[in-house]
C-alpha cells in the first residue's frame, strides 16, 4: 500500500473541517512502518461545535416523516454496496483484519443498514382502550434530541452502523466519535451519508482522543444520549458522566465467552466452531470464545485435534489470499495479551500451542501472536476470567453437563456463549440455565442478525439492547396520549 499521504478532516454541521487537535497517523498493525491514512484531530472547542450544529438541525429533523429520514439510510446503503470493496481495504489496513471478514462486516452493516430503513416505515406506538367513554390513549415514539455515539476498533464499520441508523431513523441527530485506532472507516460510512444527501448538521462526525473528545460528547448538556460500545474499564467512566449530566446510556462491553462441548456433540464441527470462535479475527471479538469448556469423556481426544488445527493456522498480514488470521491492534494490546499469556504459565495451566510473538519472515514489523491453547485450566485462573481480546483459548475440562454449566456461568461477563451437543434436553437446559444475553446452539459463540437482539447481562452491558426494534426504541421516548372526544360531554373527576 502507497505512503498515505491525503489528509482527511471532520465533518461539521454538512462541511469537511480541518481539525485543530494535531494530526493523527492510521499504522498498519500488520506493518507498523506504513501510515495508512492521516487524518486532522478536532479539538474540544470543535467537539461542542458538532454538537451545537447537531442541536441546530434537530427540529428540523424532528419534524422530517420517519419514512422520508429511512431514504436517506436506504440511499447511503446503496453507495455502501457500491463501494464494498473500497470499504473493505481499509478496513484490513486500518483494523488489521483479514480481507473475507473485513468484506463479511462491511454486508453485515449492510444488512443492519437495510434493516434499519425499513423501520422507518415501522415506527409504531401502541393503542389502548381506556377506561373513559370516548377517550382513546395512545403512545408515539419520538427522538431523544443530540445523541453521541463512541465506538471500539474491532467492528469499525457494522457498529457505527447499527447505532447511526436507529439513531437517524428515530430522529435523533448524532455525532459521531470512531476509535482513534480506525477513522477510516468510519470516514467512508460518512460519505455515504454525505453522498446520501443527509442535510447538513444532522449527522457529524469528530475525529479525537476519547480522553478529549470523547469526554466532550459524553458531558455536553446539549446531548440527550450516548451510545457506547468498548471495554469496561471506559464503559463505567462513561456511566459516572452519564448518571451526573442525566443523559440516556447504552453501553456494550466486553466478555468471557464460553463454548460447552458435550460428549454427543459432532466433533467435527463443534471443532471448527471453536477455531472460528477462538482465532478469528485474532480473538478480537466481544464475542469471541475464550474459554472451551470440555467434559472430560471427549477432552483428550477434542485437545489433541484441537492443538494440531491450532498450529496449522496461516497467520500473516490479512491482505493476503492465504492467511487465516491477522495481526493484533497495536503494541499495548500485544503486550497485554503477552502479559496474560505469562499469568497463565505462572498460575499453572498447561501451554500446548503458541505463547508467544511471531517475528519471522517480515512479521516483526507487526503484532503477530501464535495462535495459543492453554489446557487443564483453573475455572478461576486470570486467563479465565479475564478478557484477553488476543488469540488465547483457554481448556477448561468438566466433569458432565452441571459441572459444564457451573464453570460457564463462573466469570463477571455474560455477552454470548455456545454449547455443541445433539441432545435436546441439554441443550435447552443450557438455553435455559446460561448467564448471557445470547447463546448459540452448534454453532460458534460469534455473529448477530440485523433483525434480532445483540447484547450481554451482567458485566456486558449497561441499558438496552442494540439492533432489531430493541435498538431503535433506545433512541426514542415514548409519548403517551390521552385523547378525550366528548366532545365536552366527560363530567366524571378522574384520580
Ligand atoms: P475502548 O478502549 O474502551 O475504546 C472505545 C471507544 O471509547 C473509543 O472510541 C475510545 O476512543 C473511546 N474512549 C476512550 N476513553 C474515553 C473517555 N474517557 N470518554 C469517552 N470515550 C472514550 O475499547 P476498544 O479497545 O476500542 O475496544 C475493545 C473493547 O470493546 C473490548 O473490551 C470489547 O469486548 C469491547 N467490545 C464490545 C462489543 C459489544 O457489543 N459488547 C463489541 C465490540 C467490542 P480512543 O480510540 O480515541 O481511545
Ligand atoms: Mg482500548
Amino acid at each position: 500500500m502507497a505512503v498515505a499521504t491525503a489528509l482527511y478532516h471532520n465533518f461539521i454541521g454538512g462541511k469537511w473541517v480541518e481539525g485543530k487537535g494535531g494530526v493523527l497517523e492510521v499504522k498498519n498493525p500488520a506493518d507498523a512502518t506504513e501510515v495508512v491514512a492521516r487524518f486532522s484531530q478536532a479539538d474540544q472547542g470543535q467537539a461542542k461545535q458538532a454538537v451545537e450544529a447537531a442541536q441546530a438541525a434537530f427540529p428540523a429533523w424532528k419534524r422530517t416523516p420517519p419514512p422520508q429520514r429511512a431514504r436517506f439510510v436506504r440511499k447511503a446503503l446503496q453507495l455502501a454496496e457500491e463501494r464494498v470493496d473500497q470499504i473493505a481495504r481499509g478496513m484490513v489496513y486500518e483494523a488489521g483484519k483479514v480481507l473475507s471478514d473485513a468484506r463479511g462486516e462491511v454486508m453485515k452493516g449492510c444488512n443492519l443498514l437495510e434493516f434499519y430503513a425499513g423501520e422507518g416505515l415501522r415506527l409504531m406506538g401502541d393503542a389502548a382502550p381506556s377506561e373513559l367513554a370516548n377517550n382513546f390513549l395512545f403512545t408515539k415514539r419520538e427522538p431523544l434530541g443530540v445523541v453521541s455515539l463512541i465506538t471500539p476498533w474491532n467492528f469499525p464499520w457494522a457498529i457505527p452502523c447499527w447505532k447511526l441508523a436507529p439513531a437517524l431513523v428515530a430522529g435523533n441527530t448524532v455525532v459521531y466519535k470512531p476509535a482513534s485506532f480506525t477513522p477510516l472507516s468510519a470516514y467512508h460510512l460518512i460519505k455515504c451519508f454525505e453522498d446520501a444527501g443527509i442535510p447538513p448538521g444532522v449527522l457529524n462526525l469528530v475525529i479525537g482522543s476519547g480522553r478529549v473528545v470523547g469526554n466532550e460528547l459524553c458531558s455536553a448538556s446539549k446531548v440527550c444520549g450516548i451510545s457506547f460500545t468498548g471495554s469496561n474499564e471506559v464503559g463505567r467512566g462513561i456511566e459516572q458522566m452519564a448518571k451526573e449530566h442525566h443523559k440516556k446510556l447504552c453501553c456494550e462491553l466486553g466478555g468471557k465467552n464460553p463454548c460447552v462441548v458435550l460428549e454427543d456433540a459432532d466433533l467435527d464441527s463443534a471443532l471448527a466452531g471453536v477455531l472460528r470462535g477462538a482465532f478469528g479475527a485474532a480473538g478480537q471479538r466481544c464475542t469471541a470464545t475464550s474459554r472451551l469448556i470440555l467434559v472430560e469423556p471427549i477432552a483428550e481426544q477434542f485437545v489433541q485435534k484441537l492443538v494440531e488445527k491450532t498450529k496449522a493456522l496461516r497467520v500473516g498480514p490479512g491482505i493476503h489470499d492465504d492467511v487465516d488470521m491477522g495481526p493484533v491492534i497495536d503494541q499495548s494490546q500485544l503486550d497485554a495479551i503477552l502479559g496474560l499469556i505469562e499469568a497463565g504459565k505462572r498460575e499453572g495451566a498447561k501451554l500446548l500451542a503458541g505463547g508467544k510473538r511471531l517475528t519471522e519472515k517480515g512479521l516483526n514489523k507487526g503484532y503477530f501472536v501464535a495462535p495459543t491453547v492453554f489446557d487443564h485450566v483453573d475455572p478461576d485462573a486470570t486467563i479465565a476470567q479475564e478478557e484477553i481480546f488476543g488469540p488465547v483459548l483457554s481448556v477448561i475440562r468438566a466433569r458432565d453437563f452441571d459441572h459444564a454449566l457451573e464453570i460457564a456461568n463462573r466469570t463477571k461477563y455474560g455477552l454470548s456463549s455456545s454449547i455443541y451437543t445433539r441432545d435436546i434436553n441439554k441443550a435447552m437446559r443450557f438455553v435455559d440455565g446460561i448467564e448471557a444475553g445470547m447463546v448459540h446452539v452448534n454453532s460458534p459463540t460469534l455473529g448477530g442478525e440485523a433483525q434480532v437482539p445483540f447484547g450481554g447481562i451482567k458485566a456486558s452491558g449497561i441499558g438496552d439492547r442494540e439492533m432489531a426494534k430493541e435498538g431503535l426504541h433506545f433512541f426514542t421516548e415514548l409519548k403517551t396520549v390521552f385523547l378525550d372526544y366528548t366532545g365536552g360531554a366527560r363530567k366524571s373527576n378522574i384520580y
